[in-house]
């Protein structure tokens, strides 16, 4: 039944239990109405019975007291007669008001009418009998008239007494049939009420009963959609697996061959292998990204983090190809503070790097322009809006739509002309939408494209963000000394673990799974286990477990997957393992690794400590991505002087504006190398137009004094790449 005939057929049995009941309640109340008139009726008519009982004992008394009062000699019957007189007289007066509504009009008339003749004719007879004092004949007819009344009035009566009886009986009868029909009506109603009841009740338990089969259905549905996520999760991790497993091996071989002596043929088609192979592998990247939104498995974290350094390093990261396009790249911050906020800088670096890059990539000349306006949102937070603009070819009206769409391209050309597969602003949308932030971009071709996205964060704590002076581990020197375990079952992963190995000099074994793998760790001392997670037979993490819990060994293992899913690094780090780094394996991560556990000062004290540089943001940023940081190192040392020298010379010749814009370019350069706690108050200065130019020459020497100090430690952070 639906649940819309439910709903009437309940309303129509509640609105005719409720006519119902009206009903009988009218009739009940009609009926108790007629049996308190009736009762009233028979009270009265008990009261009339009464009087006529009293009327007819008075009259009998009058007749002796009459006839008393006529024999000679006794003055005192006389007495009595009169009183006797009295009392017909009150009888008839109670008579008059006992009398109801149903006795007999004509009747009542009649006996008033009698018993006054009758009282005038034995007064008349009484009066005469004293007036001549004798009893003759016509006084003796005289006295039976008067008698011969009482007994017509005691039949009259007698006559009223019983039509009055009589009339009661008949309504008597007529309430018992009434009160019998209400009794009945009653009845039918409790019985309808019941039926009723019961019908709801019957349909309530019914519509339960599906709901309850409902819910049951929907929790089997959802144990399935449970079921099929955790399966998609595990292909995906495999499907990563599968297709990292082989880039890993295409990427770290290239890599090797691109240090051999190679023909100018040959490298370029190194060259051309590799790039592909990285196109590849940020293809893999991107759908990975867009099935962990997809799942839900892609999660925000929240940490604090410092605007201005996170945007200075971006902008550094497009520094090599603005220049290579001779486009211009501007970053405008609104002074407002804070600029420590909490959030997920990761992100934040994913969703910028993809849109810069785009207004790079659609952009042939002109400037590109990073526009960030900070305003406050509520007590805690602070909404960021980022507008990206460019005067690059721009997107036709009817396509802004459907840019966002995944593997949408604006045109069908672009892909072929600029490269790309249309999934990055897809991307890019569905992670704003997750940090519950907003996007729309506005374009016009030929003139530009503006994109503009906010996100709300919240102020860091201080304290949370006081930052720590890196200590740079040395670059290990000894390798040779080292014994290395390599635990991987794919050939090809293995010949490249072990020729980078050859290359290091670094002695090492190899087993292809787990069991093997303990094998080997009961038999030789090694000092690093490189360990693959997924393996044929024993895999990663139960060798792991073995390794700790029945060979009771600390050597470090070093977990080494395909698998790009989010908290795998925690996963492999609570199994036991004590890094993790992901394939392909790239040689700066093992290096990473080496110094991590070999480096000279590994254990030593923090006594390499950099007086100036502060890298924290630089790691921060690469992730451990040490081609990345030698970038930006080499792109520190190059720029700073030039800057320098050109702010020295601008202050020569009193060039205002261009010590200006040369501040405010600095303070991207600088970040990098975490100096902006140092200089970039100075360089705020030198970027306002209202400063004091007269101390100009005092700020650029401290910013110079900085910088020469920071490009000392530089160099040196540099030869260690
Ligand atoms: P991809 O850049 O890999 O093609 P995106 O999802 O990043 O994919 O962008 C989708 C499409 O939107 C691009 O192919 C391009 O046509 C258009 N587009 C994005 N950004 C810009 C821009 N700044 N200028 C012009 N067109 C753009």
């Amino acid at each position: 039944m639906r649940i819309r005939t439910l709903i009437y057929y309940i309303t129509t049995g509640f609105v005719i239990g409720v006519i119902a009941l009206v009903a009988v309640q009218y009739i009940t109340s009609a009926n108790v109405r007629e049996l308190i008139t009736t009762n009233e009726n028979l009270l009265k008519e008990y009261r009339l019975s009464n009087a006529l009982v009293g009327l007819q004992k008075d009259l009998l008394l009058l007749d002796n007291n009459m006839k008393g009062a006529l024999l000679p000699g006794d003055s005192a019957r006389i007495r009595d007669f009169r009183i006797s007189v009295k009392k017909v007289g009150q009888d008839l007066r109670i008579l008059e008001n006992a009398s109801g509504s149903d006795t007999s009009l004509h009747e009542m008339i009649e006996l008033q009418r009698l018993v006054s003749r009758k009282l005038e004719a034995s007064q008349s007879l009484v009066d005469h009998f004293y007036r001549i004092g004798t009893t003759d004949k016509e006084i003796q007819s005289e006295k039976n008239e008067a008698t011969k009344f009482t007994e017509v009035i005691i039949d009259l009566t007698h006559q009223i007494d019983s039509s009055g009886k009589q009339t009661m009986a008949e309504k008597i009868k007529l309430v018992d049939r009434s009160g019998q029909r209400v009794l009945n009506w009653n009845f039918y109603i409790i019985v309808l009420v019941l039926i009723l009841l019961t019908a709801v009740f019957l349909v309530i338990i019914g519509r339960m009963k599906k709901q309850a089969g409902l819910i049951a259905q929907l929790n089997r549905s959802e144990k399935k959609l449970k079921e099929a996520a955790l399966i998609k999760e595990n292909f995906l991790a495999n499907m990563s697996h599968e297709i990292r497993t082989p880039l890993n091996a295409i990427l770290g071989y290239t890599n090797l061959l691109q240090r051999k002596n190679l023909d100018d043929d040959s490298r370029l088609h190194v060259t051309t292998v590799q790039q592909s192979g990285e196109t590849l592998l940020a293809i893999v990247n991107d759908i990975l990204d867009l099935s962990k939104i997809e799942s839900g498995m892609m999660r925000i974290e929240e940490a604090p983090f410092y605007l201005s350094e996170l945007v200075n390093s971006v902008a550094a990261m497009f520094h090599h190809k603005i220049e290579e396009k001779g486009l211009k790249l501007s970053v405008l911050c609104s002074a407002e503070s804070p600029d420590r906020l909490v959030g997920d800088a990761t992100r934040l670096t994913q969703i910028l790097v993809n849109l810069i890059g785009n207004a790079v990539k659609f952009t042939s000349e002109g400037e590109i322009k990073l526009d960030i306006k900070k305003s406050k949102s509520g007590t805690d937070r602070i909404s960021v809006v980022f507008t990206i603009t460019d005067t690059g070819i721009g997107i036709g009206e009817d396509k802004l739509e459907t840019i966002f769409e995944r593997f949408r391209q604006a045109e069908d050309s672009t892909s072929r002309k600029f490269g790309g597969t249309g999934l990055g602003l897809a991307i890019v949308r569905d992670l704003v939408y997750l940090q519950n932030g907003e996007i729309d971009v506005k374009s016009k071709p030929g003139v530009g494209t503006s994109v503009e996205f906010s996100i709300r964060y919240k102020f860091a704590e201080v304290e949370n963000m006081e930052r720590q002076r890196d200590v740079i581990q040395p670059y290990p020197e000894h390798f040779n000394n080292l014994n290395v375990l390599i635990v991987e079952d794919n050939v090809i992963n293995q010949g490249l673990m072990k020729h980078i190995m050859q290359e290091w000099q670094v002695k090492h074994k190899v087993a292809d799974n787990g069991t093997t793998a303990i094998q080997m760790l009961e038999q030789y001392d090694f000092d690093l286990v490189f360990m693959d997670i997924q393996m044929p037979g024993m895999d990663g993490y139960t060798a792991t477990a073995e390794i700790r819990n029945v060979l009771k060994s600390s050597v470090p293992i070093v977990a080494m997957t395909a698998h790009a899913m989010q908290g795998e690094r925690e996963k492999c780090l609570r199994s036991g393992m004590n890094e993790h780094i992901s394939k392909p394996v790239r040689e700066n991560d093992l290096w990473r690794i080496f110094s991590l556990f070999f480096g000279k000062d590994a254990s030593a004290s923090n006594s390499d400590h950099f007086e100036v540089i502060d890298l924290t943001y630089m790691k921060e940023i690469s992730n451990g991505d040490t081609a990345y940081e030698k970038m930006v190192t080499e792109q520190f040392l190059t720029l700073v002087p030039l800057e320098i020298d050109a702010l020295k010379s601008a202050l020569l010749v009193k060039d205002f504006v261009r010590i200006q814009q040369i501040a405010h370019s600095m303070k991207t350069s600088i970040s990098i190398m975490g100096l902006d706690c140092l200089i970039a108050e100075d360089l705020d200065m030198l970027d306002r137009a209202d400063q004091n130019t007269a101390d100009f020459p005092a700020i650029i020497g401290h910013v110079s004094d900085v910088c020469t100090k920071s490009l000392s430690e530089a160099k040196l952070l540099y030869s260690r790449f």
